[in-house]
């Protein structure tokens, strides 16, 4: 059996629910004293970050520890690619150990499918791949604003700021958000956030584009802040970084005036003074923290439904993104 959380892409409107709905209890976990459950006693938990992470390794580290599974961490650094070695030999050293949920991250698009292609009984996790998708991030994202707004996201206009076009942050929240029935405006310059995203055959017709930040703020509920991904840009984007803040940058003098009522999310690494000015990413509006708090109560619900599905033996999705 296999089951394997890959992308947003595939997932079904009740998966999310799903997840969310496990995360809220997960997250009720977190606020007692004693954090530690027996859920995962037994199990192992494999995290294989062949890019720089903070928050997503620590939170998955993290929860897999208090569900008292075995965690194991492997770096690129500490990893024998180091050495040459493939991708797929790691991953195959590693399977023969048997592990029953392997994170994934990987500068290269794909690579947690082609894993979980090749590992046959465990479960395979996104932790990040180039510029495709980052799962965990848009369900805790959805977590954040379920907690925020009392219910689960549905029926807000949504801003999405930013390097759109190298962002797997942006994908993975854009698929999710109007899954659960948002409207999703991308807003940035046309070079990182082109036209053709707004065709119905590219993510529906819940999205729209917008090249001015005070349009594609206007009224908004959300504002989502976005890193410019210089480590993925392969040609000039933007003149410089002071032009792009200047048209782009997110103040609060400039939601004040356009999403007066908007709360501000970032998955962060944050660079202030570019996308985000430090009186939002401080201000009252900033979910931010939440955002981090909601990482780990969503990590663990992965693990626990991935986990519970192995366990019951059924033999759902393997190369979509369903769990
Ligand atoms: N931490 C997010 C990611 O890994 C966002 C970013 O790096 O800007 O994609």
């Amino acid at each position: 059996m296999r089951a394997h959380l890959l992308g947003i892409e595939g997932m079904r409107v009740e998966d999310i629910h799903t997840l969310l709905t496990n995360a809220m209890t997960m997250h009720e976990v977190s606020e007692r004293v004693i954090k530690k459950v027996p859920t995962l006693r037994g199990r192992t938990v494999i995290n294989l970050f062949m890019e720089p992470s903070t928050r997503t390794r620590t939170s998955f580290e993290l929860a897999g520890k208090r569900l008292s599974a075995d965690v194991v961490n492997i770096s690129e650094s500490a990893s024998s690619t180091k050495k040459g070695e493939s991708l797929l030999d790691t991953a195959i050293t590693l399977a023969s150990m048997s592990p029953d949920i392997l994170v994934v991250r990987h500068q290269a698009s794909g690579a947690p499918h082609l894993l979980a292609r090749y590992l046959s009984s465990t479960c395979v996790v996104n932790a990040g791949d180039g510029t495709h998708e980052h799962p965990s991030q848009a369900l805790l994202d959805c977590l954040t604003l379920m907690r925020h707004f009392g219910e689960i996201p549905t029926g807000k206009t949504v801003a999405i700021v930013g390097d759109v076009a190298h962002s797997r942050v942006a994908r993975s929240n854009i698929l999710a958000l109007s899954l659960l029935g948002n409207k999703v405006r991308l807003v940035g310059p046309p070079t990182l956030v082109p036209s053709d995203l707004a065709h119905p055959r590219c993510f529906g017709n819940r999205v729209t584009v917008h090249h001015s930040l005070g349009e594609g703020l206007k009224g908004a509920d959300v504002v989502m802040c976005l890193r410019l991904q210089r480590e993925r840009m392969t040609r000039f984007f933007i003149p410089s970084l002071e032009e792009y803040a200047r048209h782009y940058g997110v103040s609060e003098k400039v939601l004040r005036i356009h999403a007066p009522e908007a709360v501000v999310l970032h998955p962060g690494p944050m660079n202030r003074g570019v996308e985000i000015d430090s009186d939002v990413a401080d201000g009252e509006r900033s979910l931010v923290t939440l955002q981090v708090q909601s990482g780990l109560a969503m990590r663990m619900a992965i693990l626990v439904t991935l986990a519970a599905i192995r366990g019951a033996g059924t033999s759902e999705s393997s190369e979509g993104g369903a769990i």
